[in-house]
């Protein structure tokens, strides 16, 4: 009787280690989709300098908003406004603030969603999805960041950290 318990026992273990696993590889897959996803985003804005991109996604996987970085609609993007820094940056809408905005723009709500980006947060946008209600922040493990946004995403890193948000790169 105590055998067949401990096999019975051992074999919903191993069923459940497989379940386990089976959906380690599912997010793992999902979260390399949607980082790609964001990765082809970023190619559409026509800042010369940064190009990011965001993917912002429900509970059930479904894709919410998505953003990438650029002005506001109806703002001139030329290249003399994109390549000086000085007006650029006062001008400019960041990839997860444009996603936030777009689903604000339609009534949709973030609360409780994931957000993929192919950066880190900066401090601006950590401010903003943490209002927005976004749980999650995925990045990829190698991400190209320059310098002089290193202080500041360590900054935005510790805000998410401390409003509860769960931050991991993929
Ligand atoms: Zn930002």
């Amino acid at each position: 009787m105590a055998k067949m318990v401990s096999t019975r026992l051992r074999e919903k273990t191993q069923t459940l280690r497989l379940l386990g696993w089976i959906g380690e590889v599912m997010s793992e897959k999902w979260d390399q989709r949607f980082l790609k996803l964001a990765e082809h985003i970023s190619g559409w804005s026509k800042d010369p300098s940064t190009k990011v991109g965001c993917v912002v996604v429900g509970e059930d996987r479904e894709i919410r908003s998505t953003g990438f970085n650029g002005f506001p609609r109806g703002i001139a993007d030329d290249m003399e406004r994109l390549s000086d820094r000085e007006q650029k940056y006062p001008l400019i809408c960041h990839a997860e603030e444009n996603a936030i905005m777009h689903a604000a723009r339609i009534g949709l709500s973030l609360k409780g969603c994931t957000a993929y980006v192919t950066w880190p947060p900066c401090t601006r946008c950590a401010r903003s999805l943490i209002q927005a209600g976004v749980i999650e922040v995925v990045y990829p493990q190698e991400s190209d960041v320059p310098e002089r946004w290193m202080a500041d995403f360590e900054m935005s890193t510790q805000m998410m950290g401390e409003a509860g948000l769960m931050i991991r790169q993929a």
